[in-house]
C-alpha cells in the first residue's frame, strides 16, 4: 500500500537534487513551515525572512510544476505536526544538526516517524573517519581523506521520484510576510538570481579565484554561501559543475571547509557553545567596546567599515571576518560568541557550523585554528587588501577626501583636521602584546 508522506522542506529550498523528491513513494504533503519559535526572536526587518519567504514561494511554484504544491504554515512545529499526524504514516525531511534543530525533530520523532536524508553538505560526518573511527580534528587530512571524490566523474544527483502524488489535502491560505510579522526588505542585487546563474558567472573567475578572493573590493568569489545556506542549490550540483574545470581545486578546498565545518559540530555538539580546544578564557566583558564593534564605532576604519556594511546590507568578505574576529576576540579581548552571536543575527548565509567553526578558528580555540600569536593588524590587512580605500570609502562616505595612506596608519584619519572621526578605542600593538600574552600562559 502507498504510504501518506509528508516532505518537510526546511533547508533544502529546491526541487532539483532533492532527497525529499527522489525518495519518496506515496501521496505526498509538501510542506514548509514559519517557526514561531524562530521567527518570534527575530526583528522586524531582518533580511534573511524576507529572503526566505520569497525563496519559500519560488519552491512553491517549482513543485506546482511537476504536479505537486507546497502548504505553508506558521506556527509552532509540534503543533501543526499534531494536527496533520492522523492523515499520514511518516515525515521525510533533510538533515539539521544544530542544537535548536535537534531539539526540534526529536520532539516531532515523537509525534510522527520522521525519515532523515542527508543533502545539505556532501559527506555525512559518519564517513568521514580517521581509520580509528574517530573523527578528524585537522583540516588537511580530512580534506586529502575526501580525494576519492575527485576521482568520480561526479556524484549522483537525486532524481524526482516517479512514484508520488499530491495528497488530496485542504491547503492553508499561504500567510503574507506582513502576516508573520516581518517587512519586505530590500536585498543585494545578486540575490535576484539563482544558484545556477552565479555559478556559471563564477567560472571563469576561477582561474584567479586563489588570488582574488582575499580582496574584498574585488568580485572574485562565487557568492554562493545564501544559497548553499537554504539549499537553492545543492553542494553536489556545485561540486560536480565545477571540478570539470581547470583550476577547481582551490575552490573545492573552500567548499570542503564548509563540510569540515560541519564535521566538526556533528561530532562535538558542545562546540556550539565551549571552547572547542577545552581551555578556559577570561575575557574581558566590556560592553562598551562590544557595542563599539557591533556599530562599527571602533576608530579602525578597516573594521568599522567592515561592521557598518554588514549592518546595512547582511553581507561581509571572508577576509573582512578573518580582521573582524581577530580584532574583537584579541585586539579586545572579547568572547568569540559574542562575534558569533552577533553575526547570527546579522548575516545572510549565517550558517551555525560555518559561523562557529570560523570564530573558533579566529579565537585560536577551535579545531585547526590560527596560532595564538599571529594576530591580523587590521591597519597591514587593510593596507595590502584595500590599498586605495576603495571598499573603505563606499562605506564610509565622510572619508571620500581622505588620502588612502591615512585607513592604513593607526589613527591616521583621526590626524586629519577635516573629518570628525572616533578616536580609537584600543591601542593595536599593546591590546596585541597583552592578548599574546594571556594566551602563552594557557599553553
Ligand atoms: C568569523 C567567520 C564567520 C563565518 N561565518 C560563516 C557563516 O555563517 N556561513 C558561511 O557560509 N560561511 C561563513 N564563513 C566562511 C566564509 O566567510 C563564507 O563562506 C564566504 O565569505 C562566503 O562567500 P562566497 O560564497 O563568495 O565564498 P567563496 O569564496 O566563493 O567560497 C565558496 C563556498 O565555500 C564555502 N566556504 C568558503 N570559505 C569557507 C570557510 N572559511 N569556512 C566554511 N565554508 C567556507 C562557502 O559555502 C562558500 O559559499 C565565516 C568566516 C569567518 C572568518
Amino acid at each position: 500500500m502507498k504510504k501518506k508522506q509528508i516532505l518537510w522542506f526546511r533547508r533544502d529550498l529546491r526541487v532539483e537534487d532533492s532527497a525529499l523528491l527522489h525518495h519518496t513513494n506515496g501521496e505526498v504533503l509538501p510542506i514548509f513551515i514559519f517557526d514561531k519559535n524562530i521567527l518570534d526572536k527575530l526583528p522586524k526587518d531582518d533580511k534573511r525572512v524576507s529572503f526566505i519567504y520569497k525563496s519559500v514561494l519560488g519552491l512553491k511554484k517549482q513543485l506546482q510544476t511537476i504536479g505537486l504544491d507546497l502548504a505553508i504554515f506558521y506556527g509552532y512545529p509540534k503543533d501543526i505536526f499534531q494536527t496533520l499526524k492522523n492523515g499520514f504514516d511518516e515525515v521525510l525531511c533533510s538533515c539539521d544538526f544544530d542544537a535548536y534543530a535537534t531539539q526540534r525533530d526529536k520532539e516531532i520523532e515523537d509525534i510522527l516517524p520522521l525519515k532523515r536524508f542527508y543533502d545539505s553538505y556532501l559527506i555525512h560526518p559518519s564517513h568521514s573517519l580517521k581509520d580509528d573511527e574517530t573523527p578528524y580534528k585537522v583540516f588537511t587530512p580530512f580534506y586529502k581523506n575526501l580525494m576519492p571524490l575527485w576521482d568520480c566523474s561526479s556524484i549522483e544527483e537525486y532524481q524526482i521520484s516517479q512514484n508520488m502524488s499530491l495528497i488530496d489535502y485542504k491547503f492553508p491560505n499561504t500567510p503574507t510576510l506582513e502576516e508573520l510579522g516581518f517587512q519586505t526588505q530590500l536585498f543585494p542585487k545578486f540575490l535576484e538570481k539563482s544558484g545556477f546563474e552565479l555559478l556559471n558567472e563564477f567560472i571563469p573567475k576561477l582561474e584567479n579565484y586563489q588570488e582574488a578572493r582575499d580582496y574584498f573590493y574585488l568580485d572574485g568569489t562565487s557568492k554562493l554561501a545564501v544559497h548553499l545556506r537554504f539549499g537553492l542549490i545543492s553542494p553536489k550540483q556545485v561540486f560536480n559543475k565545477i571540478k570539470k574545470y581547470p583550476h577547481s581545486e582551490f575552490f573545492i578546498r573552500e567548499l570542503f571547509w564548509r563540510e569540515f565545518y560541519n564535521s566538526i559540530l556533528y561530532h562535538f555538539p558542545k562546540s556550539e557553545f565551549e571552547n572547542f580546544n577545552g581551555k578556559e578564557i577570561t575575557w574581558n566583558q566590556n560592553k562598551e567596546y562590544f557595542k563599539a564593534w557591533c556599530q562599527g564605532n571602533t576608530g579602525v576604519p578597516i573594521i568599522d567599515a567592515a561592521m557598518r556594511h554588514l549592518n546595512q546590507t547582511g553581507l561581509m568578505h571572508n577576509r573582512l571576518r578573518m580582521i573582524v574576529a581577530s580584532f574583537l576576540t584579541k585586539n579586545l579581548f572579547l568572547p568569540w560568541k559574542w562575534g558569533e552571536e552577533y553575526f547570527a543575527k546579522k548575516l545572510l548565509d549565517y550558517d551555525a557550523s560555518s559561523n562557529i567553526g570560523s570564530w573558533q578558528w579566529g579565537a585560536s580555540i577551535g579545531a585547526d585554528s590560527v596560532p595564538y600569536f599571529r594576530v591580523f593588524n587590521p591597519y597591514s590587512q587593510s593596507k595590502k587588501f584595500d590599498k586605495h580605500g576603495i571598499f573603505i570609502k563606499s562605506v564610509i562616505k565622510e572619508f571620500q577626501r581622505i588620502e588612502p595612506k591615512l585607513f592604513h596608519i593607526e589613527n591616521g584619519v583621526q590626524s586629519n583636521l577635516f573629518v570628525d572621526y572616533i578616536p580609537i578605542i584600543v591601542n593595536i600593538k599593546n591590546s596585541r602584546a597583552d592578548a599574546i600574552e594571556k594566551f602563552k600562559m594557557l599553553n
